[in-house]
């Protein structure tokens, strides 16, 4: 009865170092074969197990500004010394696809996105508590207890751009957030201003050919224009 638009949705998971956005995010994935997550770029060195091309595309300093300088990035940041950032290469595919598109992100890249796409979906994961947050930071054990206390440091002051998402999680048990996550993707994909076109019955007669105003809100997301 109701045809819905064909691109996917742009999703963007944000939230403190240590929130467990990764973990939420790959829980997700394996029951939602049609989301296919964005690989960053970045210029930070790998960790012991992180591979190029997969965990993220591991660049030099120099490499990484120069994607900049070639409009090669949806959004970027400085993070914690080195540069993070979206490749808008491949996005556009895979939205065009249909495909739901997860970038998994700090909070600075989130908002920039804001600005170009304000109708992406902006989902902000919290730890149950900052003692918590300090714990998971500390016991990945990935960095210097002076990078840990800035990552920490920086968290208090990302958790006060909560209200310019559209949704929150608290990330106490994966399988729970991961729950709350797919549910707010389904409800998404549900909206009425996805609605590209009404049947009316088998025939398949159309009843409406455009039910929402396309000049609105959810605007194909084309990033080549931005
Ligand atoms: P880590 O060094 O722990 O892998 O990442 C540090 C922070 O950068 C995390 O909060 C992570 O989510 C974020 N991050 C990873 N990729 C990107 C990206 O493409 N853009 C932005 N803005 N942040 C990213």
């Amino acid at each position: 009865m109701i045809k819905t638009k064909k691109q996917g949705l742009l999703i963007v998971l944000s939230g403190p170092s240590g929130s467990g956005k990764n973990t939420v995010c790959d829980e997700v994935k394996k029951n939602n074969k049609n989301i296919w997550e964005s690989i960053s770029m970045t210029s930070r060195k790998p960790r012991k197990g992180e591979i190029d091309g997969k965990s993220y595309y591991f660049v030099t300093e120099e490499e990484f500004k120069k994607n900049i300088e070639d409009d090669n990035m949806l959004e970027y940041a400085k993070f914690a010394g080195n540069y993070y950032g979206t490749p808008k290469k491949n996005i556009q595919k895979h939205l065009d696809n249909g495909e739901d598109v997860i970038l998994v992100i700090e909070i600075q890249g989130a908002l920039q996105i804001k600005q170009k796409i304000s109708h992406a979906l902006f989902v902000f994961l919290l730890p149950p508590s900052m003692k918590e947050l300090k714990r998971r930071l500390i016991d990945r054990n990935t960095e210097s207890s002076s990078k840990v206390m800035e990552r920490f440091e920086r968290a208090y002051k990302e958790i006060n751009e909560l209200s310019k998402y559209n949704y929150v999680i608290v990330n106490d048990n994966v399988k729970d957030a991961a729950k709350k996550l797919e549910s707010i993707i389904l409800a998404e994909r549900c909206r009425v201003d996805r609605i590209e076109e009404v049947f009316l019955d088998t025939l398949e007669e159309k009843i409406h050919e455009t039910l929402v105003d396309k000049d609105l809100e959810n605007k194909p997301i084309n990033l080549n224009k931005m």
